[in-house]
């Protein structure tokens, strides 16, 4: 008899993002990525959104490491939160772990932490558990699937993935590893990403991408080319470098996480670009524009990033005219469409010939379609799977794909946030699992309570109506007010009729209430407020918040 091994899903099922998984055997815990979400418009005010860690503070003393299967903000973007919380070491490719201690390093938490960096195919003993770390291709460098020996046999979690088998740094995915884990011991669980499993076919490769932009560059001689993506697809930087260098072009890296990225991976060996060939923006003006290529941040229309800014015209390097064109080369996050779509007429507006990735192949996706989830499947073939890494209709046509090939309907686990998955001698089966919820952040990082963004949305709803009153409780008279303050409830015209409307009926409804010696501050403050909603109501047909504030003399 073995003892039970269970994962937890913590973020990540469900949504697109914050993707976090626990691994739990006898008493110790080993996780997998720490992520972070981007808010919507429906979560003002929020920063960022983190994996629910109740279960990890939970089990504070007994993490035995962060692994990270790759540099993407989904996974590694929370790991200065996690840090604050826990102590444990992090594990991870060497850029992954480059990333990592960028950002370690910034929230000042160098010191908390040892950065450990695994090489591809190395099995490493962390705490009881034995973890083997394979090659697995997807849109940043050195992504890694992660495999656990456990006492319940061999769990298989892809991290993202794309299977590319023309990758633009040859470091193919280990599918024969996978095979061989397969046919020796099996594959007990698998775990794998879903974010394209409703994408029939097969992703273009990475460097398919790249034939794209060596038609394109030399169409566009004579023009200033401002290209951008993502700041950690590195093979994708190193591909429009590739193209405007040998087009006699310099580089002008632009955007905080832009300018990082680059300087890492150069650092590493990861991106091969010489020095001689970049040029710091400020120098941009005294350049040629046919000999210039910006690479940039901003593809996904983020407010504030090189790309929005000079959308807007507020960039104080880059003014954009019709000599200029944009390449994005990328695609929307889902959730995304209308921020980037508001950065593209910006441009076009000021002139700009914008290209996106749905008018040529300047794009590629990052995770796997169906016939490769299919080669997956049919080389791993796991005993259970659990698709990971997804909005909820995206792990149901996961799980149905594998069904499909002919995995027992019991044997495909369809978990979300929160769930467990319970791994026995006997069987593997889904729990309940663990309360879940999302973390939002605001501030300097502390938690927003769920309730407090739910006052928020409501004042965004209706704006908010103040009342104040104050009253001699001995006299039982008034004696200041009532005053009238308003925000986002009518315009000032409206005000101009609304307010003394309302005060005269606050100071009619008050002033009865004070006759009756019973009622106290709290009661009038309630018939205050409830006053106040009725004639909001009749007058306006809206419904905000309403304060009532009745303070004493005495
Ligand atoms: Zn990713």
């Amino acid at each position: 008899m073995s003892s039970p091994v269970t994962v937890t899903f913590l973020g990540g099922l469900g949504e697109v993002g914050r993707n976090c998984t626990a691994i739990e055997s006898d008493g110790k815990v080993l996780v997998i990525d720490f992520g972070l979400m981007f808010p919507d418009e429906s979560m003002p005010g929020v920063d960022v959104i983190l994996p629910d860690d109740r279960y990890l503070r939970e089990r504070a003393d007994s993490i035995e490491a962060l692994i990270v299967t790759h540099g993407h903000e989904d996974h590694v973007g929370g790991v200065s939160h996690f840090l604050k919380e826990f102590e444990a070491p992090l594990y991870g490719s060497a850029l992954t772990m480059g990333i990592a201690s960028h950002k370690v390093g910034e929230a000042g938490l160098g010191s908390r932490t040892s950065i450990n960096v695994v090489a591809d195919g190395e099995r490493r003993r962390i705490g009881p558990f034995d973890v083997e770390f394979l090659p697995i291709t997807h849109s940043v460098p050195q992504s890694m699937c992660v495999v656990v020996h456990s006492k319940q046999g061999v769990l298989v979690h892809t991290g993202d993935f794309k299977l590319d088998f023309t990758p633009v740094d040859d470091r193919l995915t280990d599918l024969g590893r996978l095979g061989e884990l397969s046919r020796d011991a099996g594959i007990r669980l698998l775990m794998a990403d879903s974010t394209n499993a409703d994408a029939p076919g097969f992703s273009a490769s990475e460097t398919t991408v790249g034939e794209t932009l060596r038609r394109l560059f030399p169409e566009l001689r004579g023009r200033r080319i401002i290209a951008s993506c993502f700041a950690s697809h590195l093979h994708r930087v190193q591909q429009i470098v590739d193209v405007a260098i040998d087009e006699g072009r310099v580089i002008f890296p632009l955007g905080r996480s832009m300018v990082n990225n680059i300087r890492i991976a150069r650092d590493l060996g990861v991106l091969d670009l010489p020095e001689r060939h970049v040029r710091s923006i400020e120098e941009v003006n005294d350049h040629d524009p046919a000999k210039v290529c910006v690479l940039c941040t901003g593809s996904q229309g983020e407010q504030f990033a090189a790309l929005s800014l000079m959308a807007k015209g507020d960039h104080r390097d880059i003014s954009i005219g019709d000599n200029d064109t944009v390449i994005m080369s990328s695609h929307p996050i889902p959730g995304n469409e209308h921020p980037v779509f508001v950065v593209m007429n910006a441009l076009v507006r000021r002139g700009a010939e914008v290209i996106h990735s749905g008018q040529d192949h300047v794009h590629t996706t990052g995770h796997a379609k169906r016939d490769e989830l299919r080669i997956l499947q049919s080389i791993a073939k796991p005993e259970y799977f659990c698709p990971i890494e997804g909005e909820y209709r995206m792990l149901r046509r996961h799980a149905d794909l594998a069904v499909d090939l002919g995995l027992a309907d019991d044997h495909a686990l369809v978990a979300v946030d929160g769930n467990q998955i319970v791994l026995t001698d006997h069987d593997v089966s889904l729990a309940k699992g663990v309360p879940h919820e999302y973390r939002y952040v605001h501030g300097n990082g502390e938690n927003l309570d769920p309730a407090v963004l739910g006052e928020r949305l409501n004042l965004a709803d209706g704006g908010v109506v103040v009342v104040s009153i104050t009253v001699d409780m001995d006299a039982r008279d008034i004696v200041a007010g009532p005053r009238i303050a308003s925000r986002g409830w009518a315009t000032d015209a409206e005000l101009d009729e609304l307010v003394p409307a309302l005060e005269k009926e606050l100071a009619r409804s008050i002033g009865g209430a004070l006759t009756d010696k019973s009622v106290d501050i709290d009661g009038l403050e309630q018939i205050a407020r409830r006053a106040t909603g009725r004639f909001v109501s009749n007058r306006t047909r809206r419904r905000p918040p309403i304060l009532a504030v009745v303070q004493s003399t005495v």
